[in-house]
């Protein structure tokens, strides 16, 4: 048992219009009420369309809420874009940086992920920076240099226990079912928190959260949370419901 306290966070991702995102939001605040004292914490992150919507739904079972993304800047001529400080007065606690559909989809490099990431903690808000190798990359016996690489280029200066989570998503995890063995997740958590000590210290280190990310469900979750390293879990598709989304909280 470790003192991190775990977090299980919901990636939407493009998905939710008004009527389903409130119903899955209050589902699980209803739920989160009727729980009382917990020991995770839960976060979900719905497009920005709902994100002021969802505020209310959430009230105050004490979920929190997040965004999956922002600009580095505080504001100004970017159209379309959305800043850390606007997602703060929307209600927001944390944002997503450096998601690997975004790394993919917009070409967001590590650097961008950086100034996004600092950009989350000049605001007040947490960070959950994501990485995780290819299955190309995984292939070629690369897995631990792709994350080192991630976590040198994209933990911004500033970075604490208190204002960063990491989340080990392997890419090839993501939405299809299969995930690494409980050993890989394991090493490659260690690893993690391994090259963390050496950026930050051990003591933020050590208090760190690092989540995983890549089809966990109820099923799997279990395991996977009770893993040393293993301080909670990214989820998207099984985020979705709130049967399975707090099936997966109630196995921490
Ligand atoms: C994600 O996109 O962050 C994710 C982990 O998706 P899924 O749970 O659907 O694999």
């Amino acid at each position: 048992m470790t003192s991190r306290r775990p977090l299980i966070a919901g990636n939407w991702k493009m998905n939710g219009l008004t009527a389903d995102g409130s119903s899955l939001a209050s589902g699980l605040a209803e739920k989160m009420t009727a729980a009382g004292d917990v020991f995770f914490e839960m976060l979900v992150c719905p497009p920005f369309t709902l994100i002021s919507k969802i505020a209310d739904c959430l009230g105050g079972s004490g979920i929190a809420l997040g965004a999956q993304d922002c600009h580095a800047n505080e504001k100004g001529a970017h159209t379309g874009d959305i800043s850390a400080a606007m997602l703060k007065d929307a209600g927001c606690a944390y944002v997503i940086v450096g998601h690997s559909e975004r790394r993919t989809d917009h070409g967001e490099s590590n650097e961008t992920v950086r100034d996004k990431a600092a950009a989350v903690h000049a605001a007040g808000l947490g960070a959950v920076i994501c990485i995780g190798e290819t299955e190309a990359e995984r292939d070629a016996g690369q897995t631990l240099d792709v994350n080192k690489a991630q976590i040198a280029g994209s933990l911004p200066e500033g970075a604490t226990a208190a204002n960063t989570v990491i989340a080990y998503e392997p890419v090839w995890a993501i939405g299809t079912g299969r995930t690494p063995t409980n050993d890989e997740v394991q090493d490659v958590h260690a690893f993690i928190r391994g090259e963390l000590a050496g950026h930050l210290g051990e003591s933020e280190a050590a208090a760190m959260r690092i989540l995983y990310g890549g089809s966990m469900k109820p099923g799997n979750a279990k395991e996977l949370l009770a893993l040393a390293d293993v301080d909670g879990g990214l989820i998207g598709g099984a985020s979705l419901t709130v049967e399975d989304f707090w099936g997966i909280a109630e196995s921490v």
